[in-house]
């Protein structure tokens, strides 16, 4: 692994030091290409930085770029050349934080379409003040930068963000970002800070974007709003990151050599048909390069790195920025109890629209017991999961996890808290290894673990849920069984103290029930609290201290399973009035 990364360094050293003589060697056209070749590396890698892993397909590229540009054409005569760009990347992060702040929180299509307005709404803004401020549209560039320099700043940047971006893909802020990827819900159950982590990302790929422009901008020696915000650099960045392999750090580049050539003879030479060409790339990539020419080279997604130079290096820049968990408080017995509380709720709503899915709930969960949580279809028992750990916000009540209040907490930090689920319809992480899918669940907790040892800890649980055979396979090759195994191990990962299991039991066949019933007893006599939603009555019977029936989102009983399912109400509920 060491001699793997010096060896890597040295390639990365020679190769910067070969493309740094460049300039000496050749003039005009061809260091214009060269030129060409690494503004758009830089572009399309920074671009690849946030959206390969997250998936969030950005068009704000030229936003940044443009900005970058405009800073250059206003500083540049002003201030000295290493210091404009320094403004240049400082108004770069501020822009990613108010624009990421509002719009990371959309998904998919709306936001490519947001971000696809952004560069206009910004492009119009810089119009506005350029006429009405500065009195006139255009500016004339005179910055003494010669063309060679621009080179070796491009050089110098690129290489910046290629060292970002090796980092990032051994941090656990890569790893973060891969799971908001796969499945954004399940990231913040995992005690993935969503927000901040793509945030942090995404202002680190701006900057990148917005230090281009600002060094790119004395190669014109005029621009104008049109030139600077214009809409073909995110696409032509977007088209190369993906023709490449968004998904890879060099992945980008293998896009940028080929198309930057060939997008400056066709521009050259048949000028006219340039849009029809961007579209013919884009549909080889849909249609016969999905992953990109990277994924011709590579099988499957990128391997987790968590051992080595990078990612010890990673972690200890990582721990600069993290903030330090308050230590939660102890749990005591209340007066004249004999076993404290874990979990309680008094009076907890939740109605979607006009349904009442949970109605004025009160549940408590007592230290070291299964709970049952048992009732028709649709009476609201998942609601309730999704209300204790955070999915959805109840419309009204309390919430209290070893005496703390959580129902106003978002879900990553209910999850370091100590409370983990699965979910009713399996959710694992579709491109990641079993061992990855639990690291998922090691890496975010608190306290965190990261390294060799995240290693060990997933492949002692892939063990324990029976899984071992099965380890370095991807996630979305599993059997459904073997799916609701790997999701409770991921659980189990986060160390919780109250795990919430929504129907893990059903689908399985009468052996595997049997292993299933004893291995979720296995976890109490381990010490765990434990909420099952289950419809099987073996198991119900089998596994639960108590139980509680839920009805329409009401309870309607509560107590020993015995009792309870023998219970006329509740038999009435489960069967309808006729049969009661
Ligand atoms: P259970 O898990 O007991 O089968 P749920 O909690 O899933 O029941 O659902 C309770 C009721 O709330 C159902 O009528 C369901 O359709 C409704 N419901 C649950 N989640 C949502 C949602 N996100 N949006 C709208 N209705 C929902
Ligand atoms: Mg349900």
């Amino acid at each position: 692994m060491r001699a793997a990364t010096a060896a890597y360094g040295m390639f990365g050293l020679a190769l910067s030091a070969l493309l740094a003589v460049v300039p000496l060697l050749v003039s005009g056209y061809y260091l214009a290409l060269g030129i060409s070749v690494l503004s758009y590396t830089v572009l399309a890698t920074s671009w690849a930085l946030f959206s390969g892993p997250t998936r969030y397909i950005s068009l704000a590229t030229a936003a940044f770029f443009g900005i970058g540009a405009y800073t250059a054409a206003i500083l540049g005569e002003k201030l000295p050349w290493p210091l404009v760009l320094a403004v240049a990347a400082l108004i770069g992060i501020a822009v990613a934080l108010v624009v990421g702040l509002s719009t990371l929180r959309l998904s998919g299509i709306y936001f490519v379409i947001f971000t696809f307005g952004l560069t206009e709404l910004v492009r119009q803004l810089v119009t506005w003040y350029e006429v009405n401020i500065h009195g006139s549209v255009g500016r004339y560039i005179f910055v003494d930068v010669t063309q060679p320099v621009i080179y070796w700043y491009l050089l110098a940047l690129a290489a910046l963000v290629f060292l970002a971006g090796w980092l990032i893909g051994r941090s656990r802020l890569g790893l973060a970002l891969r799971v908001i990827g796969d499945d954004e819900g399940v990231a913040g159950h995992c005690g993935i800070d969503i927000t901040r982590a793509k945030l942090t990302v995404f202002s680190l790929s701006a900057v990148f974007m917005t230090v281009t422009g600002a060094i790119m901008a004395p190669r014109w020696t005029y621009i104008d709003p049109a030139i600077s915000f214009n809409a073909f650099t995110s696409f032509q960045t977007l088209i190369m990151a993906l023709f490449g392999g968004a998904t890879r750090l060099f992945g980008p580049l293998l896009g940028v050599v080929p198309l930057v050539v060939l997008f400056e003879l066709l521009g050259a030479h048949f000028p006219n048909y340039f849009s029809i060409l961007l579209g013919v790339v884009f549909m080889v990539i849909v249609y016969l390069l999905p992953q990109g020419v990277a994924g011709l080279f590579t099988r499957g997604p990128p391997r987790l790195r968590t051992v080595g130079i990078g990612a010890r290096l990673a972690e200890r820049i990582g721990r600069v920025f993290d903030r330090p968990q308050a230590s939660p408080p102890p749990v005591a017995a209340a007066d004249g109890e004999a076993v404290p509380e874990i979990l309680a709720t008094r009076g907890l709503r939740k109605a979607f629209g006009g349904l009442v899915a949970v109605d004025n709930l009160e549940l408590s969960v007592r230290k070291g017991e299964i709970l049952g949580l048992i009732g028709p279809n649709g009476s609201g028992k998942t609601t309730v999961l999704n209300l204790i750990s955070g999915a959805y916000r109840a419309d009204a009540g309390e919430i209290r996890f070893r005496g703390q209040r959580i129902e106003a907490l978002k879900p990553h930090r209910i999850a370091q808290l100590g409370v983990a689920r699965t979910f009713q319809l399996v959710r694992v992480l579709g491109s990641m290894t079993c061992v990855e899918n639990v690291i998922a669940g090691l890496a975010f907790r608190s306290p965190a673990v990261w390294g060799g040892r995240a290693e060990q800890m997933a492949r002692a649980l892939v063990d324990r849920v029976g899984l071992g055979a099965r380890a370095g396979m991807p996630a979305d090759e599993l059997t459904y069984v073997d799916q609701k195994r790997l999701e409770l191990a991921r659980a189990l990962a986060m160390q919780p103290e109250l795990l919430l299991l929504d129907e893990w039991l059903a689908g399985l066949n009468p052996a595997e029930l049997n292993d299933g019933i004893a291995l979720v007893r296995s976890l109490r006599n381990d010490g765990l609290s434990i909420v099952v939603v289950e419809h099987v009555m073996d198991a119900i019977r089998s596994l639960c201290d108590r139980c509680v029936v839920m009805n329409a989102g009401c309870k309607i009983a509560q107590g020993p399973p015995a009792v309870v399912l023998a219970d006329r109400e509740v038999v009435r509920a489960y069967l309808g009035d006729a049969d009661a």
